[in-house]
């Protein structure tokens, strides 16, 4: 069971969860908690501020952060409980002072430096909501996310090294759960071989649940959130968006790839390894039912599941003359992207020319530079890719038609469709994406 950090917002959301848990409790239940709402943001501009020599700042920026785990403590927890965690408060602030003073120092990597910093977001959260969890009678027990996901040392993004994961969250929480205890973990922390504490990417949390749901075999790994489920497409553009009842695992894949932020990514991998049903559900609502993601979805005579969009693209247009007919040059172009650790998410090609998207582009002079030795590179910033979902494009004629003719006064830069591929997939201006949202949102949902 995992929640995210507007799950765990404030006091009463807090003991919500504490409700939702015990509910659960039969069914042998782990916990993964994110930071608090906010709290990572936080920390990562106290980091920010203490690059730039702020440490003061940077210190007094968490203070509002400290006091709203206080209040949580002191509405819901006893006085012994509370005074546990007052002492895990008072730890916590004093090594974030001493790592935000390193950090204007340079005495470590950066990088090192910015996930120990961050990581004290699950890391409070996760001890107070055991703290919360004991004082409404559950067995709770609180465990380290660090001795449990063992991940390589890229910071920031660490890859988990799955054979060693697996054996320690077996090793470590299969005995807990075997005594009735319920461990209570924070997601998106881990650390690597030598120890050092790593982070699995902005929103992690999700894809801690799902390493530990494959670990222990679990029945299903739920995911709470703010929204009921996965929705026809982000409520916050279509506020009359709606809860889909299933999605099969390729679906949900790559609607968590093109932008639909209620799930990471990474999530679905594991469950499909050991097809394990997730769960997406409410913490606001728990009564609701949610959206269950299964190995291939109910049939449904819908067309289109969801719409997804991400903003924040680069597309790259790639063109040589020289590539007319001649071999290797594809592989000649990727390497260029392998060389600087560069993902690509969507490509289209025609004869003379390649096009795709970048999302991150840290080190896009250094590819824009690598690749103009061998063709003319055109770039094209602020782009937004939008995502249409279903498993209905892969045999219905006409949906294409459908799409385009719907956004036709729009312009498309790119467009990307596999024969058996469950999505269509194109690129628009980024100041133009909600309008299309919202156009194909009406276009493929409005009329029940
Ligand atoms: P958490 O903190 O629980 O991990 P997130 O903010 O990461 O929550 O993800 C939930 C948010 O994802 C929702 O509030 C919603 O605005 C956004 N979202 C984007 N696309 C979708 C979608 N298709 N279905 C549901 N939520 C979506
Ligand atoms: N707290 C982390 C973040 O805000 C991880 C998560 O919430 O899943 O990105
Ligand atoms: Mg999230």
């Amino acid at each position: 069971m995992k929640f995210g950090g507007t799950s765990v917002q404030d006091a009463a959301a807090f003991a919500r969860v504490a409700e939702i848990v015990a509910g659960e409790g039969e069914n042998a239940p782990v916990v993964v908690t994110s930071a608090m709402s906010k709290v990572t943001d936080a920390l990562l501009a106290a980091f920010e501020l203490a690059k730039k020599g702020e440490v003061e700042n940077a210190v007094l920026s968490l203070e509002p952060h400290f006091e709203r785990h206080r209040a949580v403590a002191r509405e819901l927890l006893g006085e012994a409980h509370r005074r546990l965690f007052a002492v895990e408060m008072e730890f916590a602030e004093k090594e974030l002072a001493d790592l935000l003073m390193r950090v204007s120092r340079r005495s470590l990597p950066l990088s090192m430096l910015k996930d120990a910093i961050v990581s004290y977001g699950e890391q409070l959260s996760s001890r107070l909501l055991t703290f919360v969890c004991q004082s409404k009678n559950l067995n709770a027990r609180h465990a380290d996310a660090r001795r449990l996901i063992v991940t390589d040392d890229e910071y920031g993004s660490a890859a988990p090294v799955w054979d060693e994961t697996e054996k320690l969250i077996r090793l470590e929480l299969r005995h807990l759960i075997e005594a009735g205890e319920i461990p209570v973990m924070g997601g998106f922390i881990a650390a690597s071989r030598s120890g050092e504490t790593t982070t699995l990417g902005r929103g992690g949390s999700d894809y801690s649940a799902a390493l530990v749901g494959a670990a222990l075999d679990a029945r299903e790994i739920q995911i709470w959130t703010d929204v009921t489920g996965v929705l026809t497409s982000d409520p916050r553009i279509c506020p009359e968006a709606r809860t889909l009842k299933t999605l099969s695992y390729e679906e949900a894949a790559e609607l968590a790839y093109f932008g639909a932020k209620v799930l990471h990514p990474k999530t679905i991998q594991p469950a499909v390894d050991l097809r394990i049903p997730v769960r997406v559900c409410n913490s606001h609502r728990p009564a609701e039912r949610g959206t269950m993601i299964l190995p291939s979805a109910q049939t449904t005579t819908r067309l289109v599941k969801s719409i997804a969009y991400k903003k924040g693209i680069t597309i790259l247009h790639i063109s040589s003359a020289r590539m007319l007919g001649a071999y290797g040059f594809m592989s000649a172009i990727f390497q260029i992207f392998e060389r600087h650790r560069t993902v690509i998410d969507v490509v289209t090609t025609s004869e003379v020319s390649v096009s795709l998207t970048l999302d991150n582009t840290d080190s896009l002079e250094a590819v824009v530079r690598d690749l103009q030795r061998i063709a003319s590179v055109e770039i094209e910033r602020d782009q937004a890719v939008v995502c249409v979902v279903g498993s209905g494009l892969r045999d219905t004629a006409g949906v294409a038609g459908r799409i385009f003719t719907a956004i036709r006064d729009f312009n498309i830069s790119l467009i990307s469709h596999g024969a058996s591929s469950v999505n269509m997939t194109f690129v628009v201006e980024e100041t133009v994406v909600k309008d299309v949202i919202k156009r194909l949102h009406d276009e493929f949902f409005s009329a029940d």
